[in-house]
């Protein structure tokens, strides 16, 4: 669709954050041609942060999760299906197929199917009480099991989603013990030395941790879980067990369709697949990010928000790029912590801290060739100025050299890192 249209006919497959942004951004860009937004889940597009925190937690509200009011659809011409799957693709003919039978042309597709946890073969998976985690649905049972307290949970998994969920289970007074591959819970993803300051957090509110661990067997008793075995052996009496081993994006249909996939459907910076009227955005893209020139799969809550504005955009035939640094968050106890950067470059580094891991209070910059690449502030002050965020993503997009000695130094403040200081 050339720049300046307004008509066509947009499908968008996929009803999560990156679906539901992008038909937002459309109408906001001024396109007044059809959208067609398909849902498989049966609700509303919502945020998923709070399920595994503050509505988990019950100190919000269902009310809190709709990415955008549920009258906003009907009010803005969006003709959303809920309880929609797409079945399949034809990129010759630009259709698409629904479950019903329904087909659907479109001038041009945004495919947002988001990912979906990771499974494995586990004898008593099937067990009531054994579940994974990623939905609304997921969260209103697992809230309801949870917060009476004095339950066994057995959390089987120790990445973001496993250690938040494991703080959850444990605020509520229950009894909780996490199994994970790695000898130290996100040491994968942030380095040993910060992924100890998770565990001894968790520890500290009572969280036990076997690892490294994996579950052999899921065992039951009367009809429902009664414990989980692990590889060494050992039996932990588990009511409550969820399987937090990660997800998979689900590329099913642009697999099938010819659409080039290879750890998520590949997309350039403007996120356009390898099929000419065919985007890709959120969890289920792996797009080529410009600051970097290699492709990166995101799973996290900003990339679904400006991945699905940028596809709207470029859908539009404007000149758009995801070209912001990637960013994500998370609150476990008493632990706010954000991250801005690029993961796969700051791995096998180590982090230089400003300020004290004992207080908690903490900012973690990783370097390459003395430039940064990434950064993590916990219970930074959010009324510093300028913003702890802000500062290192300025180092990031600034590429300009910093010494260690500089980032460390907590008596200088952090305006003066800024590369225009
Ligand atoms: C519990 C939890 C907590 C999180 N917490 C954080 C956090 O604290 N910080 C952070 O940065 N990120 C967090 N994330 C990650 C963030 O929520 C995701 O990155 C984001 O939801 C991705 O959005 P998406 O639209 O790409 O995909 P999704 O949210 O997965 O939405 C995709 C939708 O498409 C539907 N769908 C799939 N296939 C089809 C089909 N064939 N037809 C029709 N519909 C289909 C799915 O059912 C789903 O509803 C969290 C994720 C979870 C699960």
């Amino acid at each position: 669709m050339a720049a300046g249209h307004t008509l066509g006919n947009i499908v968008i497959a996929g009803g999560g954050l990156a679906g539901a942004t992008a038909a937002r951004t459309l109408r906001s860009e001024g396109y007044t041609g059809a959208i067609v937004l398909l849902g498989s889940e049966l609700h509303h597009p919502y945020l998923r942060p709070p399920l595994s925190k503050e509505y988990l937690l019950g100190r919000e509200e269902e009310d809190k999760v709709p990415v955008v009011p549920p009258g906003w659809y009907a009010e803005n011409d969006v003709d959303l299906r809920l309880g929609a799957t797409v079945t399949s693709i034809g990129p010759a003919e630009r259709t698409v197929l629904l479950s019903d039978g329904t087909a659907l042309s479109y001038t041009s597709l945004l495919l947002a199917t988001g990912a979906a946890p990771r499974t494995i073969p586990l004898p008593g998976s099937e067990l009531p009480g054994v579940s994974t985690f990623r939905t609304l649905d997921d969260s209103r049972r697992l809230r309801r099991k949870l917060e009476r307290g004095g339950k066994n949970v057995v959390m089987v998994g120790s990445g973001w989603i496993g250690m938040e969920l494991a703080a959850a289970a444990a605020t509520y007074g229950n009894n909780v013990t996490l199994l994970g591959l790695e000898d130290i819970p996100l040491a994968g993803a942030i380095g040993p030395d910060l992924g100890r300051f998770f565990r001894s957090l968790h520890e500290s509110h009572g969280v036990g941790f076997r690892l490294p661990a994996s579950a052999r067997e899921i065992v039951g008793k009367d009809g429902a879980v009664s414990g989980v075995v692990t590889d060494s052996g050992e039996l932990i009496p588990a009511d409550v067990v969820v399987l937090a081993m990660g997800v998979l994006p689900n590329t099913g249909l642009a697999l099938t369709a010819g659409v080039e996939v290879d750890n998520g459907i590949l997309t350039d910076a403007s996120l356009r697949t390898s099929e000419p009227g065919i985007f890709a955005a959120g969890d289920v893209a792996n797009a080529l990010h410009p600051f970097t020139g290699k492709h990166y799969r995101s799973e996290h809550w900003s990339n679904a928000l400006n991945g699905g504005k940028v596809a709207a955009k470029a859908m539009l035939g404007q000149d758009a790029t995801l070209s912001t640094i990637p960013y994500f968050y998370t609150d476990q106890f008493d632990v706010s912590m954000e991250y801005s950067g690029f993961p796969d470059l700051a791995a096998g580094t180590d982090p230089v801290i400003r300020g004290s891991l004992e207080r908690k209070e903490f900012i973690a910059f990783w370097q390459r060739d003395s430039r940064v690449v990434a950064g993590m502030s916990v219970n930074w002050p959010h009324q510093a100025r300028p913003g702890a965020q802000k500062v290192i993503k300025a180092l990031i997009s600034g590429r300009t050299p910093v010494s260690a000695d500089r980032l460390a130094d907590g008596s200088a403040g952090l305006d003066q890192l800024l590369p225009e200081a």
